[in-house]
Order: C-alpha cells, then structure tokens, then sequence
C-alpha cells in the first residue's frame, strides 16, 4: 500500500471538490505502474477500497473520507411517503430500520444476506453499490486485464466459474452488490451532487453501466460527484415482493445467484407490474424483461410462475458450459496459441469440486496423445 493522505471534508460540496476522480479511473491509471498517481478518491466504510489499495490496484494520493460530513447517514420519510436514504448508512443500521421492515422487507432481507455482520456494521450503502467487481483477475495485481486497461480478458479462457451468463462476451464480470437488485426492482433513484453544489438524480437502474457502454467502470459516476442519497418510492398497497439468494456458503459469500422480484396485483388479482431482477448473472442488476412481459396483465398462477422462470433463461448459451481452468493457463494463452483438452474427466463433478474424480487409468492413453499431438507439431515446425 502507498502512503497517502488523508481529508475529511465537513460538506458534501467540500468533499466533492476534494475528490478528483473516481475509482474506476484512478485503478484503469494506476495498474500496471509502480508509481504513486495524483488521485483523490473517496472513501465510506473502506470494506472495498481497503482491498484494491492493499493489493496496490490503486495508489491514490488522498484519500477523502465522507465520515464527517453530516447528514450523509440520515434515513427520512419524505412528504410523498417514500424513503430518502444516505449513502453513509450502513447496511446493517439499514437492514434494522423500522421504515425498511415495514415497507420494503425484500431490501431488509437482502441487506442482512449481504456480507458478514462485522462487514455490514461498518460497510455503507453507497460503498454497497459502487463497489467493484469481484473478478479474481481483475483484483489480483498480476492480470492486467481489460477492464484495467489490458488488451486480454483471462476470463474468457480461464477460470470463469463466478462469471455472468448474459451478455457476457465483452467481459465477463458480475454486479457485485445484493442491495442493488432490491432497490432496482423496487424503481429507485440515486442522486448526486458535484462539485459546483448542482445535483442530477436518474433512475438506479440507468445509473450502471455495462461494458458495451464502457468496459472501465460500472457506473455513472463523474470526477468530483458524490453520492449523496437513494431515493425510494412510497410503496403501493398491492406491491409484493421478495428476495432469495443462493450462496456457496451461508454466511459472508456473494451470491452464486439471487433474484429480487417486485409484483403490483390489482384488486381481480392480475399483475399490473412486474420487476424481475437477476444478481450475479450479468454485468449489471439483469431485468428479465421477457419474463416480466409474460407476468403483465395476468393473474399469476404455478404454470404462469413457471413459465415465467423459463423465459428469464432464455437466453442462456447452453453450448458454453462454464469452466472451472486454469488462469496460468489463460495468461499463457496470450501469447501462445493454444487448445484446452480434456481427458478422463468423464461425465461427474467438475475440476476443482469435492466430487471430482479424475480416471486414472487414462493416463497412458492422454500421454500417446500429448505425444502425438507435440511429434506433429515439431514436423510441422
Ligand atoms: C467477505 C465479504 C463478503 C461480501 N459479501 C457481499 C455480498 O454478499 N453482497 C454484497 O453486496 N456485498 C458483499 N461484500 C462487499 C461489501 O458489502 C462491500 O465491499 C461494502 O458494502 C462496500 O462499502 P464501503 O462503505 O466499505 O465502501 P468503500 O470501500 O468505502 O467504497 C466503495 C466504493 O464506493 C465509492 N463510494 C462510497 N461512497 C460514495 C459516495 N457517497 N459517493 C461517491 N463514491 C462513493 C468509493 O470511492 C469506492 O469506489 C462482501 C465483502 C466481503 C469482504
Ligand atoms: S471478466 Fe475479463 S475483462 Fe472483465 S474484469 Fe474479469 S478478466 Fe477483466
């Protein structure tokens, strides 16, 4: 880690100010270089940022912590019924609020699902949603990959087991924050104040970025902008909703998979409005559009649910299974033109699964072919 100093701004306009870059663009400038860059970057609970500098991915010159700006923790109602909350709140003293219980359980339960408890007592919202991607190779400071301003995605070849399975070919990477989904089903807008003290608010949803749009960062966030609140509708009286999530492990993992989906029914019992929105599957909060559209205008029955569960799948490449390789392996095959192959694998669990088990006997046979195939090589020079 790089020595750096430290502001503590005492306004939003004076951390904004402070602040002359975002992360994404400090980390795309700072891999790849030994040196200390001039960046001023912002920082909330520190859960995330802690990581990247400690793994020299970034090599700020400030560090500008928004603890002491005041207001910036506050959860208010507001006139309208709706729920204003500050970035700087944290997940747990979120997860905890009566308004957030009441109101809008599936963010209650999402919140307390993210993390582990000492994480979610010191990680904030705002930090939740614009932390970023989880990608091994994207945090290791040995890959200096695309979304860091490599030439090469080690996804692609390599270990990609966690990666997205939608719209994935320009990188692969997964929307990391849980809280993200629920809010974004629930039609959440995120507001921003910058330097100048004018402030933009647009929905969540359009607020990330995909890497068609932009393979360096994640979100919307300008040089000297800060976050300064997530702004909920009041809920209707006819809104159901619910967020499940699949882990490897029950506590402190991200989500192989999770779902948020938010329901309106009218008083007949029909769909007016469906959110169905998939984590860990893309590189935003993925809304099954087409499975919202079979929802719409009907009641909602076991064979209508599951029909919809089909279609927020179709577009899945069942061709391309995802592979659990090597990232030596990815990295070599940068510059040396290669082929995986498998044998005596067979039809069981996966490299790198408790269940795997490799057939020995296999062994001579892969060396006649290993021999083979290099023989040909070599005449072929
Ligand atoms: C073991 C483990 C398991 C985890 N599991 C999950 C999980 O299941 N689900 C999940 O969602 N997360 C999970 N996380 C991630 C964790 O929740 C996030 O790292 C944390 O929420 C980040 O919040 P922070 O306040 O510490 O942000 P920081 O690290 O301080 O900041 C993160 C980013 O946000 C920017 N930022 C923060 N606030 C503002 C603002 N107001 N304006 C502008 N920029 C801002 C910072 O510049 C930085 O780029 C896990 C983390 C760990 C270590
Ligand atoms: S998926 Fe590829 S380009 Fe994207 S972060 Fe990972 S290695 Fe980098």
């Amino acid at each position: 880690m790089n020595r750096f100093a430290v502001a503590s701004p005492r306004t939003i306009t004076e951390a904004a100010v402070a602040m002359s870059t975002t992360v994404a663009s400090a980390m795309t400038l700072a891999t790849g270089t030994a040196e200390p860059g001039d960046a001023a970057i912002v920082k909330a609970g520190g859960i995330d940022l802690l990581d990247l500098l400690k793994e020299g991915l970034l090599r700020p010159a400030r560090v500008v912590n928004l603890a002491d700006v005041p207001g910036l923790a506050d959860v208010t109602e507001e006139k309208d019924g709706g729920l204003r909350i500050g970035p700087m709140v944290t997940l747990a003293a979120l997860a905890a609020h009566r308004l957030v219980h009441e109101r809008y359980p599936a963010l209650a339960e999402a919140l307390s699902s993210a993390a582990s408890p000492q994480i979610r007592n010191v990680a904030t919202l705002g930090g939740n949603l614009l932390q970023r991607p989880r990608c091994w190779y994207f945090r290791s400071n040995a890959y200096h990959c695309l979304r860091k301003g490599g030439g090469h995605c080690f996804a692609v070849a390599g270990a990609n087991q966690y990666h997205a399975i939608f719209n994935n070919m320009a990188c692969a990477i997964v929307h990391p924050s849980t809280a993200a989904l629920v809010l974004v089903a629930l039609g959440a807008n995120i507001e921003i104040a910058n330097a100048a003290g004018t402030a933009r608010r647009l929905a969540l949803e359009d607020f990330f970025v995909p890497p068609e749009r932009d393979l360096q960062r994640e979100n919307d966030l300008q040089p000297h902008e800060i976050v300064t609140a997530i702004r909920l509708p009041k809920p209707s009286a006819s809104l159901h909703m619910a967020h499940l999530k699949q882990a490897e492990k029950d506590s402190f993992d991200w989500p192989l998979a999770d779902v948020a989906v938010a329901l309106e029914l009218s008083a007949g019992g029909a769909c007016t409005r469906a959110a169905i929105v998939l984590g860990a599957a893309a590189a935003v909060p993925y809304r099954a559009k087409t499975a919202e559209g079979l929802l719409t205008g009907k009641r909602i029955d076991e064979k209508l649910a599951a029909e919809a569960a089909h279609a927020a799948g179709l577009h899945l490449r069942s061709d391309l299974p995802p592979a659990m390789t090597g990232e030596d392996f990815g990295w070599m095959l940068q510059t040396c033109p290669g082929a995986y192959v498998w044998i005596g694998n067979g039809p069981g669990a996966d490299l790198h699964n408790d269940g795997y088990d490799f057939n020995d006997a296999i062994l001579p046979a892969a060396a006649t072919y290993l021999a083979s195939v290099a023989r040909r090589a070599l005449a072929e020079g």
